[in-house]
């Protein structure tokens, strides 16, 4: 089969790979209908950690019809349409039990993802490195979903490819994001990052019930794509006084909630970009997590939903310990969300078809991400479908 391929720091090909096969009887096999970019892409694409190997295929936010399974597989039949939650959980270990998905303990086997420092490692995640699993990706024909009961979801009829592929992973973060971040009826909320997470953690915000919901960003374009598709506030981050328009719209206190869905820049190609970050910390990349920290009211709530690969240093701790902030952050449980969501997709309170902007074939995958990657051409996702 095809397949989008790393062939070391940002360089990418469209290549034919092995067909994926049945390992597990829980596994499940998936003809992929569209398969999305993220942010986090640009970090492995750029080399640093978690390190990819060469060849391995990228991309984890996917949807697609079922055309094998296991024979333990109850829930999905062939024919099925299905979204499958980017991240990889057996659902019966521990941290799943408790509903930490993205923690399982049978998702990701391989190698710790920081040595001592990052601890043991999470649950496994699609197109990633060995320590999340080494799971083949997504930007390809077929993928290979184990845990087929618990990780994919039926798509509902009626709801478009388009929208139900950001159930995979940009909807659940979003959503994780303001409930874990315990957004309340009344709240005032700021979310750092126009992109897809952004825009859905701000719109789950407003449907939990949050009175004024800003976001903030560079991209003049995103700002007026989360004014019109979701609704909200915006602050532009080039032009604007972030600090002063934050505490002026929630009554000098300062946002009730603070959600860093911007994470580092990935920095772009060429050796700057190859060399910037692998070996050492860089010290001022946390610009948004710090601004939530310091923009946050006293006893407020701080979640980090964007990716910060490697070590970051200027990071305010003690504004933390002096405003009593709760400081928190995850990569998505999404198994426990993505239900709810294909149902508010179904009813129309949830709508995402606007985040792909970039809709190509498979073989144009390195284009689509040289595009994503610039933010060219108002590019929020580009999507892999298959030719027509
Ligand atoms: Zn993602
Ligand atoms: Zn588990």
């Amino acid at each position: 089969m095809k397949a989008l391929v790393w062939r070391g720091v940002n360089q990418l090909a469209v290549t034919q790979v092995p067909d994926p096969e049945l390992r597990n009887e829980q596994d499940a096999i998936v003809r992929v209908r569209r398969s999305a970019t993220c942010g986090a892409d640009l970090h492995l694409l750029g080399g640093h950690l978690p390190l990819l190997r060469r060849g391995d295929v990228l991309g984890h936010e996917f949807l697609g019809e079922v055309v094998e399974v296991g024979p333990r597989v109850r829930r999905h039949r062939v024919g099925d349409r299905v979204v499958v939650c980017s991240v990889v959980s057996c659902g019966r270990c521990g941290p799943c039990r408790r509903r930490q998905f993205s923690l399982c303990d049978n998702g990701g086997t391989g190698p710790a993802l920081g040595g001592q420092a990052g601890g043991p490692s999470p649950g496994g995640c699609y197109g990633s490195s060995p320590a999340l699993g080494g799971f083949a990706g997504s930007h390809a024909e077929y993928v290979r979903v184990p845990y087929a009961d618990r990780g994919a979801f039926t798509v509902p009829d009626g709801v478009t490819d388009e929208r139900a592929l950001f159930a995979s992973d940009a909807a659940p973060s979003g959503w994780m994001a303001a409930h874990l971040a315990g957004v309340r009826p009344g709240d005032v909320v700021a979310v750092w990052g126009a992109g897809a997470a952004g825009q859905l953690a701000a719109r789950a915000a407003a449907l939990l019930g949050a009175e004024r919901v800003v976001v903030i960003d560079r991209l003049a374009d995103r700002l007026r794509m989360a004014e019109r598709h979701v609704g909200v506030e915006t602050l532009d981050h080039g032009t604007q006084d972030v600090g002063g328009e934050l505490r002026e719209l929630s009554g000098g206190r300062g946002p009730d909630v603070c959600i860093d869905a911007a994470g580092a820049a990935a920095p772009g190609g060429g050796w700057r970009g190859r060399l910037g970050q692998r070996f050492r910390p860089a010290p001022d990349r946390a610009v948004a997590a710090r601004e939530a920290v310091h923009h946050c009211r006293k006893g407020g709530s701080v979640f980090l939903l964007g990716t910060y690969p490697g070590a970051v240093d200027r990071f305010p701790l003690d504004t933390v310990l002096a405003k009593g902030l709760n400081l928190r952050g995850a990569r998505q449980h999404g198994h426990r969300y993505i239900p709810m969501l294909l149902d508010r997709m179904a009813r129309g309170e949830l709508v995402t078809e606007h985040l792909a902007t970039h809709t190509m074939p498979l073989d144009r995958a390195p284009l689509g991400y040289d595009t994503f990657r610039n933010r060219l051409d108002g590019c929020v996702r580009a999507v892999f479908a298959p030719e027509p």
